[in-house]
Parts: structure tokens; sequence; C-alpha cells
């Protein structure tokens, strides 16, 4: 495996133009972008990632968080998740990601990871990540074992028969909530890319991930401008209290006026093949009285469709009850 570094601004092109020879941007691809490394170098110790090439990024000028003349925010593709989540900006106008980068992870690891690397941070699926063992997303066709294995952490959304992994970030279900757009430079063009269509379903495909295509270099994320007089929670429920995955996590932006919901953006992690933004919570909530009741509704609507597995139906109602707390503790902050 050979290792090469790309720091100064002109060297982004080379990276672009050496990751596009990989066959895929996805899995098994034998060309890779290294960021903080933490998903990367640990799936390479278990032998899940075996790249030829690895194309260090971490240094290119891809680290600054800026205001954006809409309002909004620019944050570079490198920037490490502990400066995103101490940046005063976040802090003030988009808690929720603050709260949830805070809730990944250790400190040493949000020291490390970036933005980018954490959009396309992997399942924790026990069998993704045992080479011993089958698994269709990593080696597509073989199977997937946690149907009738294993599956207490896993997706009850958006699952297919032929992958039921869970998608694991904290910071995405945020992003998804905020609306924010991923931003691309390919081999040929550049493109923005909106969150809710970066990460895809497994369907039959599962090894697919993302619309990621060879040489597709992440270069930042825009979040619009925050709603006005929005307030915004971001509540992770896990085994236990630090340094572990959600079993079911909500991200809540909602607007309350006269006593009625007039704005809301809900996304639920821990439980969905992708970070899970759910429109339908959100058409529950506008125009309802933002009281406990229909708190509950918004959250039965939300996982209305959820499919358990032998070992995770208690998933369904943790979420739910997850939803219908953050929305109660949001609008009594
Ligand atoms: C023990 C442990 C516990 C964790 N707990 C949590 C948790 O509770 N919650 C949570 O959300 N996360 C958790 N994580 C995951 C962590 O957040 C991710 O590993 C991290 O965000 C990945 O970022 P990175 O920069 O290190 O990615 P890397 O490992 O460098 O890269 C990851 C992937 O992204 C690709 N990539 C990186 N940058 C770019 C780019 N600019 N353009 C295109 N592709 C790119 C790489 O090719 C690679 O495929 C945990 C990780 C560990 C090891
Ligand atoms: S759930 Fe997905 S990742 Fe896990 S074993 Fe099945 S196919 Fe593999």
């Amino acid at each position: 495996m050979k290792i090469f570094e790309f720091a100064r601004p002109a060297d982004a092109r080379a990276a672009i133009a050496t990751s596009a020879q990989a066959k895929t941007a996805q899995q098994g691809a034998d060309v890779r972008f290294i960021a903080g490394g933490t998903t990367l170098i640990d799936l390479m110790k278990l032998n899940v990632e075996t790249p030829a090439r690895v194309l260090d990024i971490s240094r290119l000028p891809l680290d600054q968080i800026e205001s954006i003349p809409d309002g909004g925010l620019r944050i570079g593709a490198t920037v490490r998740n502990s400066d995103l989540a101490n940046h005063p900006t976040v802090r003030r106008d988009y808690p929720v990601l603050s709260q949830a980068l805070l809730n990944g992870a250790s400190a040493q690891l949000r020291n490390m990871a970036t933005t980018a690397g954490n959009l396309l941070q992997r399942t924790r699926c026990m069998y993704f990540r045992d080479t011993a063992m089958p698994c269709n997303k990593r080696e597509p066709g073989t199977g997937c074992p946690a149907i009738t294995g294993a599956n207490r952490t896993l997706a009850v959304l958006g699952t297919s028969e032929h992958c039921i992994a869970s998608n694991p970030s904290d910071m995405c279900v945020a992003m998804a909530a905020l609306e924010a757009t991923i931003h691309v430079q390919g081999p040929k063009n550049s493109r923005t890319i909106p969150f809710a269509d970066f990460h895809l379903l497994p369907g039959n495909t599962p090894h697919r991930e993302t619309v990621l295509e060879p040489g597709d270099l992440i270069t930042h994320v825009t979040l619009p401008a925050p709603v006005k007089a929005s307030k915004q929670l971001y509540l992770k429920l896990r085994d236990r209290a630090s340094y572990e995955f959600a079993l079911a996590s909500a991200a809540v932006v909602i607007s309350v006026a006269g006593g009625n919901v007039t704005h809301a953006r809900i996304a639920l992690g821990g439980v969905g093949v992708k970070p899970w933004r759910s429109q339908e919570a959100e058409a529950a909530l506008v125009g309802q009285p933002a009281d406990q009741a229909n708190f509950r509704k918004a959250a039965e609507a939300a996982m209305r469709n959820a499919k358990p597995q032998s070992q995770n139906a208690f998933k369904i109602e943790l979420a739910k009850r997850c939803l219908t707390h953050a929305l109660q503790m949001v609008v009594a902050s």
C-alpha cells in the first residue's frame, strides 16, 4: 500500500485525477482519500478495506468555517469535528449540529475526525467488520447474516432483504434536519448534492452507500441561514452515556408561534439505514398545537413504516419516545 500526500491548493486536482483511476468510489476502491483516518485505518486494520493507494488530503486547505452572503455557513471538508462543534457561529446558530458532534465518539476521535470523513463513515454492523463472515455490503451476493443473527443495533427504517445496517453518524442526523448541501469536485466538474440525496437506500446494492463517483472529492458542506426564532436540539439514546453509538436519536429544529408549530425539521439517527429525515413527522407537527399529544402523534408518524428485526423491535418505541421527549425539551427550553 502506498501513501501520497496532497497539501497545496493546486494538489486537489492531482488528488482527484488519481482517485478517478479507481473503479468505484465505494467499498473496495483501490484508491482512497484519507482525512482523519478514524474510519479508514480502523477498517484497514480489519482487512475490510484494502486500498492499494491512499491519498492523504488532510492538509489540503479545506479547513475553514466561513459565513456566506446568504446568511448560511460554509464548512470545509477537512474541518475537524471538535473545531466544528466548538465554533462560535455553530454554537449560536446551529446548536443541534454542535450537540450532535459532541455526542459522537470521544474527544480524541473528534480531534481527528473530519466533516467529509464523518459523512462517509461506515456501519458498525459486526458482520460487515468481520471478514470471516458473509456480508452483502462488503462482498455483494454473499448474503446478510444479520437478518437471522445479531441485529439488536441495526436499522428498522429503509431496510431491504439484502441489508439492514444502520448508519452510525450523529453529525449526519443534525445535517439532515438542517438541510445541508454537500459540494463535490469531480474529475470533470463540480456539483452540489442536497443532503437528503447523498446517502442511498440499500435496495439490492447495499455496497453502494452514496452517490459519489470515482474521483469525487467533497470540498465543503453548506448550511442554509438559520430559521429565525427556531429552537434546536439533539437527543441521543444509547447503551451507555458516552463513547457509544446511538440506539435512537433525534435532531429537532422547530419554531412555535401562538402555541402552534409554524416550522419543523426532524431527523432520526440509529434507526435508519441512512440519516433519516422524517417529513411525516414534520407534516404531523406544522399547524398543530405544540403539546405532548401532538408530539407523540408526530413520533408515531415518523415510525409508521418501521420494520422490526428479531432483536430490535424495542427501537421503534425507543425512537418514538426519543423524538417526543426531544420536542418537549426543545419547546420548554
Ligand atoms: C471507537 C469509535 C467510536 C466512534 N463513535 C462515534 C459516535 O458515537 N458517533 C459518530 O457519529 N461517529 C462515531 N465514530 C465515527 C467517527 O465519527 C468517524 O470515524 C469519523 O467522523 C470519520 O472521519 P475521518 O476524517 O477520520 O474519516 P477517514 O477515515 O479519513 O475517511 C472516511 C471515509 O471518507 C472518505 N473521505 C474522507 N474525506 C473525503 C473527502 N474530502 N472527499 C471524499 N471522500 C472522503 C475516505 O476515503 C473514507 O472512505 C466513532 C469512531 C470510532 C473509531
Ligand atoms: S446488515 Fe448489511 S452490513 Fe450487516 S451483514 Fe447484512 S449486508 Fe452486511
